[in-house]
């Protein structure tokens, strides 16, 4: 199989990826800060991540895959500016930080596995390595921070080429770097931040300068070394990491080593999940999240597919149409293999979710393995995704090949893809939406009534149920095994 190519952000350009330690890949993904909801933006920046690991899976590199939960340390503002997300919450709900984190976190685990994203090697809980940043932060004080009266700071002067990640700072983006007074630079950050005296926070923690909580980025660099140990393979997150967050954890792996080495060999970020109205913001009152997506009847996996079909390094636009389109492409796809299934299941006997292509005796089919071959150098060239895709339904249209070959190579695709293909049934994707004012059995009552009104054709009643349905929300497909669906509402 031909190399895998990834676009590095460091260098701004695609690079063959050869890992640190032979046959391993270790990934380290920059998680969720657990005091609201995520929004399905923040999760195109795990399917983007899910989807790089399977795609390292695939290649036969035994995957370490690292996402932490910021509970702690994260700012209203990238930079050091405005109070802490996670504390903000809080006295808005009244509720402990550590009630909101726990609740927050199991929300993001939930959509975590309604878009089959897998589980990494390790979630990794900021406050549970509180000491080991203090100890991280004591090995480059000296040399790197000086200490003010808020917190100690991080002398970005100090390191080479700081903020080579992001490139030029655009005027923006050096506004958005508070001045807190007494800094040296306007890039400075805080390692650890002080709680004023006279306060008390409901998360802090003792330390050389005082009670305090660590700072955001302090939190990457500590648990990524812990976990996958300095240098590791790739470092993911949103594009707006590239700008403040990465070069500041950029900045403390090289102070830590002592070299001007990023501390991983490449840092990939995913573009933006876009929204016109900006309903997706937090901030905003309700705003587009996966559970949004289920109450109105589309399949987690649609909006899964949606990202899919667009580069992770493209924006994507958001609209209802757009994830309607994605949701009829996956409904087709799974009902090809429904009907590969059915087909294979007339001569043999074996189970659905042991295919692989691996198992497939004799030579594969050349039209099939024309489709392999696109699907491979799709995915290899910075994960290509789109046209992985349809290579797939190249071959789940196959008309005259073996079907157990058919199968096993969709299986091995879809590992990549994650789209659940094997498994999904048709009825999966019929998803019940929290509107629907009619239950299943009284679906099923009038589709019986309107059999018999039919068998005695009596049109005018069974066209009266039907009208009846839809205005209920509920599409009757007549000639479907399926027999009616939930129409969306869009
Ligand atoms: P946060 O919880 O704010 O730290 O964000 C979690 C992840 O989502 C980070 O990797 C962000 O870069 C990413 N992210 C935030 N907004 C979007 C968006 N609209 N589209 C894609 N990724 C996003
Ligand atoms: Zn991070």
């Amino acid at each position: 199989m031909s190399e895998l190519k990834l676009f590095n952000s460091l260098t701004r350009q695609l690079e063959t990826f050869t890992p640190v330690h032979a046959g391993e890949a270790r990934v380290y993904t920059c998680g969720p800060t657990v005091y609201n909801y995520p929004h399905i933006g923040n999760m195109r920046a795990y399917v983007f991540a899910d989807t790089l690991g399977r795609v390292l899976s695939y290649k036969g590199y035994k995957l370490t895959h690292v996402i932490n939960i910021t509970d702690v340390g994260h700012l209203t503002d990238d930079a050091d500016a405005g109070e802490d997300k996670m504390e903000k919450m809080a006295a808005e709900k009244a509720q402990s930080i550590w009630d909101i984190a726990r609740h927050y976190t199991e929300a993001y685990w939930e959509d975590i596995k309604a878009l089959n994203i897998r589980q990494p090697a390790h979630w990794s809980i900021a406050t549970d390595y509180v000491p080991a940043m203090i100890d991280y932060a004591q090995s480059i004080a000296d040399k790197h921070c000086y200490e003010l009266e808020s917190g100690l700071y991080f002398d970005t002067s100090t390191v080479a080429h700081y903020g080579a990640l992001a490139r030029a700072k655009t005027e923006e983006g050096e506004g958005r770097i508070e001045e807190v007074d007494g800094k040296r630079h306007a890039a400075d950050f805080a390692i650890w931040r002080k709680t004023p005296a006279g306060e008390t926070r409901q998360m802090e923690w003792d330390s050389p300068w005082g009670k305090g909580a660590p700072g955001w980025h302090l939190e990457c660099s500590v648990m990524s070394e812990a976990l996958l140990g300095l240098p590791f393979d790739i470092h993911t997150g949103g594009i707006d990491h590239r700008e403040i967050h990465h070069p500041n954890e950029i900045a403390q792996n090289q102070a830590r080593c002592g070299s001007d080495h990023s501390g991983a060999r490449f840092w990939m970020h995913n573009n933006f999940l876009i929204e016109r109205s900006g309903k997706m913001s937090k901030s905003s009152g309700e705003f587009l999240r996966v559970q949004l997506l289920i109450d109105k009847g589309f399949h987690p996996l649609a909006y899964r597919l949606m990202c899919l079909q667009a580069h992770y390094r493209s924006e994507l636009e958001f609209s209802w149409e757009g994830l309607q389109a994605a949701f009829v492409r996956l409904k087709r796809m799974v009902m090809g293999v429904t009907n590969l299934k059915a087909r294979h299941a007339e001569t043999q006997t074996s189970e659905a979710d042991t295919w692989t292509l691996k198992q497939v005796q004799g030579d594969v089919a050349q039209v099939i393995m024309a489709s392999i071959n696109d699907f491979n150098a799709a995915i290899v060239d910075d994960l290509n995704t789109a046209i992985a895709i349809t290579a797939m339904e190249t071959i789940i249209g196959l008309k005259k090949v073996d079907v157990a070959q058919q199968l096993a190579a969709i299986a091995d695709m879809d590992a990549v893809l994650g789209l659940n293909l094997m498994s999904l049934t048709r009825a999966d994707l019929r998803v019940r939406p929290k509107a629907a004012t009619i239950t299943e059995a009284e679906i099923e009552t009038a589709l019986t009534a309107r059999k018999e009104a039919r068998a005695a054709k009596d049109f005018a009643k069974s066209d009266a149920i039907r009208d009846d349905l839809i205005a209920k929300g509920v599409e009757v497909m007549d000639g479907d095994p399926l027999g009616w669906d939930w129409k969306l509402d869009i």
